[in-house]
């Protein structure tokens, strides 16, 4: 088919879709709306319609969409230098690192794009260390992960996940991790060898349905991996950046990782830009040469990485997310359909899981102007941009309660 716009007849919602089905790749089932352009909180489809965009591209768009900030920096650096490589210096890096250890604590960073990348950084990372400085035989290191992680699409991360269909005809897999379930201390502890250099986790686990740990867990493994000389690794990607109402969500439980993965809301959805942070004993394993990145903190990127850090602080969107998140979670759970399993949150990374399958609720909520997403088939997903007005997420929960409660 050729489909072509003219002034007079542009391209219909229809069209688009066709000509994605026709020459993409079938590797997503998005909701069929075709977003033209988008503000703060509201997304714009290419029928003028609008809706509240309560996914926020899995939180990559905790400054929401398009802050004028962020762009007007996008804008200026553009215009001044985008990529040098690492083969030269530029003079945004610098800058991006300190703010990062200003956020983090942690006394170094290292840039990558992706947040697939940033994982696959921290376990080579965590690995190098475990030779090098904690003496585990060449090629035997061990990295404790859990049930049900996800961290990024990679041939290494899929390796250890436990999802049949991201493992499925992508064999053979990478060895070298232990999986054992997720909140549970004991079994933490009898994974723990002296071959373990590090556990690998989500403080709270989005993808798998917004599941968070009982109180105590995570300063728990910290301890654990304190005692036996292992390495906690944070993938904050999804959690981090305030999304939880702390700036990390490791913070709920007062606990310093040893590592701290980043990504999506470090550029407030204008870049590819994630980053591992580390201090010297770990970051130290690293080389010229041993890893590396032709984009990987390219000065656009750290430009507008670090608007992106200062506009969570200028705009408090760490505590808005702690204030609004508990007022919108209190709100949902006045819902009452026999379809609720489960009402749970931190900050805005709500979940409301389902005894049934949750797609045909996100359609219905479509229809009704709220955008969000089903996670693992039977929870649905609440990510609003963390500068969302106190109105809109009313006007939302309106529309949440009266699909839900309507649902046969
Ligand atoms: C999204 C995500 C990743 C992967 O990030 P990409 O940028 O999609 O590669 C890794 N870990 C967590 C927790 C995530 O939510």
């Amino acid at each position: 088919m050729t489909v072509n716009a003219t002034p007079t007849s542009p391209l219909s919602t229809q069209d688009y879709i066709q000509l994605e089905d026709q020459y993409g790749a079938h590797n997503y089932h998005p909701l069929d709306l075709v977003i033209e352009h988008a503000e703060g909180s509201w997304v714009y489809d290419v029928e003028g319609k609008k809706y509240l965009d309560c996914l926020s591209s899995y939180s990559a768009l905790n400054q929401g969409h398009c802050h004028p900030r962020i762009l007007n920096t996008l804008k200026e650096q553009a215009a001044k230098v985008t990529l040098t490589s690492r083969a030269f210096r530029n003079n945004q890096l610098p800058l991006l690192y300190q703010a990062l250890h200003e956020i983090s604590g942690l006394s170094r960073a290292l840039p990558m794009n992706s947040g697939a990348e940033a994982c696959e950084t921290a376990i080579k990372m965590a690995r190098k260390w475990g030779y090098k400085v904690k003496g585990i035989p060449e090629n035997q290191a061990e990295i404790i992960v859990f049930e049900n992680n996800f961290h990024g699409r990679t041939i290494s991360i899929i390796s250890f996940s436990t999802e049949a269909q991201y493992k499925d005809g992508f064999g053979p897999f990478t060895p070298g991790f232990k999986i054992v379930p997720y909140d549970d201390v004991e079994a933490v502890k009898q994974a723990i060898t002296p071959n373990t250099c590090a556990v690998f986790m989500e403080p709270i686990q989005a993808e798998a349905g917004i599941l968070i740990p009982h109180a105590g867990y995570l300063k728990q493994v910290a301890e654990l991996c304190k005692q036996n000389n292992v390495l906690f690794i944070a993938d904050e990607i999804q959690t981090g950046l305030g999304r939880t109402g702390k700036m990390f969500a490791f913070q709920h439980e007062g606990i310093q990782p040893d590592v701290i993965v980043v990504g999506k809301a470090l550029s407030g959805g204008f870049y590819p830009v994630s980053a591992v942070m580390a201090n010297d004993e770990v970051m130290g394993v690293f080389h010229p040469g041993d890893h590396g990145s032709t984009y990987g903190g390219n000065p656009l990127g750290c430009a507008v990485a670090r608007t992106a850090l200062e506009v969570i602080r200028d705009e408090n969107l760490v505590e808005r997310s702690a204030t609004l998140g508990e007022k919108f979670l209190n709100q949902l759970k006045t819902i009452h359909s026999p379809h609720i399993k489960e009402i749970r949150g931190r900050g805005l990374l709500i979940g409301i899981e389902l005894n049934t399958k949750a797609r045909p609720f996100c359609e219905a909520l479509k229809a009704e102007g709220v955008l969000c997403k089903e996670t693992h088939d039977f929870v649905i997903r609440f990510a609003p941009p963390l500068v969302v007005s106190e109105a809109d997420l009313n006007w939302a929960f309106e529309r949440i309660k009266k699909v839900i409660e309507s649902f046969s």
